[in-house]
């Protein structure tokens, strides 16, 4: 048994990377500042013997003794990101530099919640790891895509300066039951808009594609990761390479919520990438990694979450 904190652990991957390691029998210290993520995500493990909540910003030093530290405390959505962009950079740089000296001082492993943001708009398809990506460094997403670029950086640093055990988990985009409704992505929008009957908003003409990775194979990915008995060999892409355009997904979430709902263009966002399909040979090579959830299933189970969340039900 280990003592594991998780940064984050209060949003939408954290809460199920608790899960999964409590059930593991594991003791679980979540560190989250409450900005994006909710403490109704840990309801399920808030009387657990195991389980700890420290209310925190991950840019103030942390002092605690554990085993390994999963760093996820970052926003995820554009909206959220953008919305205070210099408090992202700030939580990515100024984050990651403490969790790396807790675990230096610790002398344990650290996996680093990256994103296949790094690619930029990639020029590479699918997205391999050895691509340098093709990012706008003065845009409206590099706040995220160069804070998350520079907490790599100082992951490697941290490697090979002080010999700590690093893991860097480049995350395709992912979804699944515990997305808060106000988070502005794709999945949460466009369900709870075909729920409500409402046009669902395509940005742009809905032809750029994403490949959507369910969060139960999410978590086998990354405690995959953690668990490599290898010594750092450089960051794993992490995600489902089923890759659909935007327009498809909504098409496919319409059809499984028997919506009435229309679809309706708006401006699509500056620099939002055109492609993104993630190369998994690296971890399916090391760790035996390969998704098992379908977009069909996954989906089904996230609107079931969604639809207890509105009171709405469509089955
Ligand atoms: P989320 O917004 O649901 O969760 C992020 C959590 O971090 C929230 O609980 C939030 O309150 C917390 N947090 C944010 N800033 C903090 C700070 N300064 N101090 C302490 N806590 C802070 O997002 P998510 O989808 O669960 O993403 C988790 C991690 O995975 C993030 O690092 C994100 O960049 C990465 N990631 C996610 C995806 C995805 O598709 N979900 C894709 C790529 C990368
Ligand atoms: N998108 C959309 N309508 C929405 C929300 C998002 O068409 O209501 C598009 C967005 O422009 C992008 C894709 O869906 O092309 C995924 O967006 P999301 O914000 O989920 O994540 P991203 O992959 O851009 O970080």
């Amino acid at each position: 048994m280990k003592h594991i904190l998780i940064t984050g652990g209060a949003g939408f991957i954290g809460s199920h990377l608790t899960s999964f390691l409590l059930n593991q029998g594991h003791q679980v210290t979540v560190l989250d500042n409450l900005q994006t993520g909710s403490l109704s995500n840990l309801d399920f493990c808030k009387d657990h013997l195991g389980f700890r909540f420290i209310q925190q910003d991950v840019c103030d030093p942390i002092d605690l003794e554990i085993n390994e530290i999963y760093h996820l405390a970052c926003p995820a959505s554009p909206v959220h990101y953008q919305a205070d962009p210099i408090k992202t950079t700030k939580t990515c740089v100024l984050g990651s530099l403490n969790v790396l000296e807790l675990a230096k001082k610790n002398q344990c492993r650290v996996l680093s919640a990256s994103t296949s943001e790094v690619y930029g708009d990639p020029l590479v398809h699918p997205q391999v790891e050895k691509d340098w990506g093709n990012v706008n460094p003065v845009g409206i997403r590099s706040c995220y895509d160069e804070g998350k670029r520079c907490a790599e950086t100082l992951f490697m640093d941290y490697h090979r300066h002080h010999g700590v055990d690093v893991v860097i988990a480049r995350i395709f985009n992912t979804y699944g039951p515990r997305m808060s409704l106000e988070d502005g992505r794709v999945i949460p929008n466009f369900i709870a808009q075909a729920l409500k009957n409402e046009s669902l908003t395509l940005y742009g003409d809905g032809s750029q594609t994403r490949s959507l990775c369910y969060v139960d194979d999410m978590i086998n990915g990354l405690t995959g990761m953690m668990a490599l008995g290898k010594p750092m060999t450089g960051p794993y892409n992490v995600g489902n390479p089923d890759e659909n355009t935007v327009k498809q997904i909504a098409e496919n979430i319409v059809a499984l919520t028997h919506s009435k709902s229309d679809m309706i263009n708006k401006p699509l966002p500056q620099d939002d990438p055109v492609r993104r399909c993630p190369d998994i040979t690296k971890l399916n090579q090391a760790t035996g990694f390969a998704p098992t959830v379908s977009l069909e299933d996954g989906l089904k189970r996230t609107i079931e979450y969604f639809e207890s969340k509105l009171n709405i039900s469509v089955s």
